[in-house]
Parts: structure tokens; sequence; C-alpha cells
């Protein structure tokens, strides 16, 4: 009994030295590293890092040395190189042009689509229906008595409320996402949406100004979804024009009325839209730390390294959107590479990922959830790093020096997650962990918003860490004289120390 109480105190004598070792070097991040490679990766020379570019691949290889100078693993080729290369499929615009009744108009005037979820469309003298909102449940059906079997509907946006503020579709006050449409509309046997959309111009505009970046095949995106297209005003007045009505009028007389307005247009149209696809590579990089324990299995630390690229002479230097994220995972490499050399080793391997394509649907992400190198069930749980080091609107407001870092965590099988982060953090003592964006709302788009979502949908646990979004986000002005380093240092030690809690745990 006394040798064991003696083992035991031995045991946890070392796990406390240990600790104290690896808080040691988690105070070891440099700041200087921290600035000279980010200020490396959001250079003019790599001129936004836009994936398949000269610029990714020196990023890449960027990523890929440093792995090598701190000892990490290859994982290919016999032990000899971290890349990790994918495959990736480019959608190019031959040609696009809408018809109503006779007349053609080629895209942008008055219409447009997004290339994203967009394939080769080609659909000739389609009878036109209007169907108000798309709408079916118990107060409200948008449906009756029409038929929208083998015809485009030409629908609205801005769904209408109850006096409550609820939302006639969803019985919420939420409104219903597009995709609810989609599937509402294709089970109903539409072949064509025609949305109409009262703020076209600006939302085009937009649309135009980021169409500069290519655009590749996502599993992002539902299969065989329904074309969609979305119109101006002109165009919706345009497919109407039979009936002698406007979008505007029927718009009113189902707000003012809560009445169904739908009704064959007498009308046709057709969408001719020709893509073809071109195939390409992109490298991640993929580095490993063996653990002690085979059978314990391995943690995913990843980030994206990739960025939007350039439009002419507007390089997009991607400085927070991920510079700052690869730049935490090489710093991790850095600090672990320490603890290694001290002879102390985490239980369970950690994999290093750098992705590439994240910005063109996780691409890379995608690409190493199906051929990772251990299999998902070995898999314990992932943590993404996906921007740090900003202030962001929020904070700023408040106080431009805050210490924060927004957190996500999804612990579907209760591997003790949010513990291994508080208590990083409590040994820190430093950062306010902010759950805002784990707000039911911001779900969606939280867990579809980057590399973690090809895992999750596998069923893997993670932990998302980022700084939010400044106004600089997916713009030029995203540089790296506009980081607060010693947040990034801050944000970094945490997920430094979360690692090993999460890897020994
Ligand atoms: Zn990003």
């Amino acid at each position: 009994m006394r040798i064991l109480t003696g083992m035991l105190m031995l045991i946890s004598t070392f796990c406390f030295g240990q600790k104290k070792q690896i808080q040691n070097i988690a105070s070891t991040v440099s700041i200087e590293r921290l600035k000279k490679n980010l200020y490396y990766l959001a250079s003019e020379q790599l001129e936004g890092r836009v994936m398949g570019s000269h610029g990714d691949t020196l990023a890449s290889e960027y990523v890929a040395n440093c792995f090598k100078k701190n000892h990490l693993a290859a994982p290919y080729k016999n032990g000899t190189s971290y890349f990790q290369t994918i495959p990736a499929y480019k959608k190019n615009l031959l040609q696009s042009e809408l018809i109503i009744g006779n007349k053609k108009f080629q895209n942008w005037n008055g219409w447009t689509f997004a290339m994203r979820n967009t394939e080769t469309t080609q659909l000739d003298n389609l009878p036109v229906v209007f169907v108000g909102h798309g709408i079916e449940n118990s107060l409200y059906n948008d449906f009756t008595n029409i038929d929208v079997k083998g015809k485009a509907v030409l629908l609205l946006t801005g769904q209408p409320q109850d006096s409550t503020g609820n939302y006639l579709l969803s019985g919420s006050k939420q409104p219903a996402i597009i995709s609810s449409y989609q599937n509402l509309l294709k089970e109903k046997g539409a072949v064509l949406i025609l949305l109409y959309n009262n703020r076209f111009t600006a939302d085009s505009l937009l649309q135009r100004k980021s169409s500069f970046q290519s655009v590749y095949k996502t599993q992002l995106l539902p299969n065989n979804s329904l074309p969609l297209i979305m119109v101006s005003e002109d165009r919706a007045n345009e497919l109407l024009s039979p009936s002698h009505k406007t979008i505007k009028s029927l718009a009113q007389d189902i707000t003012k009325t809560l009445r169904p307005q739908s009704f064959n247009v007498n009308n046709n149209v057709g969408v001719h839209i020709q893509i073809d696809i071109t195939e390409e590579t992109a490298p991640n990089v993929i580095g490993l730390i063996k653990g002690t324990d085979s059978a314990a299995g391995c943690i995913i630390l990843s980030a994206h390294h990739d960025h939007v690229g350039r439009d002419g002479k507007d390089i997009y230097f991607g400085a927070v959107d991920n510079a700052s994220g690869t730049v935490a995972i090489m710093e991790i490499a850095a600090l672990l590479n320490k603890a290694v050399k001290k002879g102390i080793r985490p239980k369970r391997s950690i994999v290093f990922a750098s992705y590439t394509g994240e910005e063109k649907g996780l691409l890379g992400a995608y690409h190493f959830a199906a051929n990772p190198l251990f299999p998902i069930e070995k898999t314990w749980a992932v943590l993404n790093i996906d921007m740090m080091g900003r202030v962001d609107t929020f904070y700023s407001g408040r106080r431009a020096d805050s210490n924060y870092a927004y957190i996500l965590v999804k612990d579907t099988l209760n591997r003790g997650l949010r513990n291994a982060l508080f208590t990083a953090n409590e040994s820190l003592g430093k950062l306010n962990l902010d759950t805002y964006y784990e707000q039911p709302q911001f779900m969606q788009r939280r867990l579809l918003g980057s590399d973690q979502y090809p895992f999750y949908l596998k069923g893997v646990p993670f932990i998302r860490i980022d700084c939010g979004f400044s106004k600089d986000y997916h713009q030029p002005t995203d540089t790296p004289d506009k980081i607060n380093y010693e947040l990034l240092s801050n944000q970094i030690k945490l997920a430094f120390l979360t690692t090993w809690n999460i890897a020994n745990n």
C-alpha cells in the first residue's frame, strides 16, 4: 500500500514536473519569429497564395521547411516528403445567355449566377410560373392549384413575417434558407429557379467584383441541386410581361394580403450556360510527431495556407486569413520539437496539416479527410486554426488591445475538449474565451466555414479557435502590419497548451 502511494506520488510529481516544463516551453513563443514568418507568407512575392499558384507552392515549401527543421516525420515518399498532392477541378465559363421570349441577354445584363453552384445548363422554351416565396405549410401555400413540373419558377426573396415576427415558411424567428426552397421545388419537379432579388444591383456588383477568382468543383455543395439564376427587376418584369403585372406589385400583394398570388405567366424562358472543367493539382503539407502510445490514435492540428490571390495589381495578402493560422502551426511545431528534445512526447500522435484550397471550398481538407494518415476512427480530435491575431470589429470598438479568442467546440464523443481548452487557458490566465459564435444561428456557417468540416462530417470532434472578422476580411488591406502580435502570441500559446492537453488526456 505504501509502495503504491509512493508510486502514485512519483507519477504525479512526474506529471506536475512535465506540466511545468510544457508551460515553460509555451512561454518561449517568439514574436520575432511569428513576424518573420507572417511577413513572408503575406508578402508581395507570394501574391495572395491562391490555390495552385506559384505563391501557393512557395508557401507550402516554407511550411515544409519549418516541419523539417523541427524534425517532424515526413509521411510521404518513404519518409522523404511532406507534400500531399490534391486534385482540383477548375470550372471555366465558355458561354452564358438568358432567353426571355425571343430576347437574349448576356450574363450580368440583368441576370447572373454563382459559378460555384452551377453546372453546364441547356434549357429551352420552359413555361414560366410565378410561385411567390415558394412557401408551403399549414398556414400558407404558394403551390395550391399550381403545377411546377417541368417549368421555370419565378421566386421572390424576402419572406413575409406574421405580426409576431415569425417567418411563415419556417414558423419560427428564422427565415427558411435557400436550400430548403430548392429541395421543395426539386421534389415538385421544377427545373429552373429564377430568383428575383431586390438587391440585384448591389449583390451582382459584389459577385462581379469577386469574379476574378477561379472557381472549382467542391463537395461543399449538394449534388444535382436545381439551377438557380438571380434576376433584376427589369428581367423579372420582362418574364412577367404577358400578364401585365410587375414583380413589385406581386410582392406587395402577398405582403398585404398574406395570400398566395401564384399563376402561370404564359411566357417562355431558356438558359444556356456552358462550363468546361480542367484538372489541376495543389499541395497540402502534412507532418507528424509520433506519440508514445500507438493505440491512442492521433489528433490533427490544422490551418489553411492558401488565400484568394490577386486581381490585377491588387494583391489579397491574407495576413489574418490565414497566414496567421499557418504561422501558428509552424510555431507549435517548433515548441513541440523543444518538448521532444527534452524527452517529453505526447501520448497521441500529432498530425500537422497545412491545407491548400480552403478558399475554393475546403478542397485540401476534404482530400485529407478522404486520405488521412491515420484512419478516421483513430482520429481523436481536430484543432483547427483559421484567423488569429486581429482584434475584430466588436472588440476593437471596446478595447483595441483586447485579449480574447472565439471558440467553437463540437465534442460529439465527449472527449473532454472543452475542458482541455479551458484548463489550458487557466494556466495562461490570459484570454477571454468567447462563445458568441457557438449560438445556434451561427452554427451552420461556422461548421461549413473552415477546414474542420470534412472531419466533422465523418464524426470527428473538433475545436476551432479564431479572432473573428475585421473590416479587412477578404480585402487587399488584410496586411501583416495590422496584426496584433501580442494577441497572436497569446492565442498560439492557448492553441499549443490545448493541443498538448488533448494529445494527453
Ligand atoms: Zn480562412
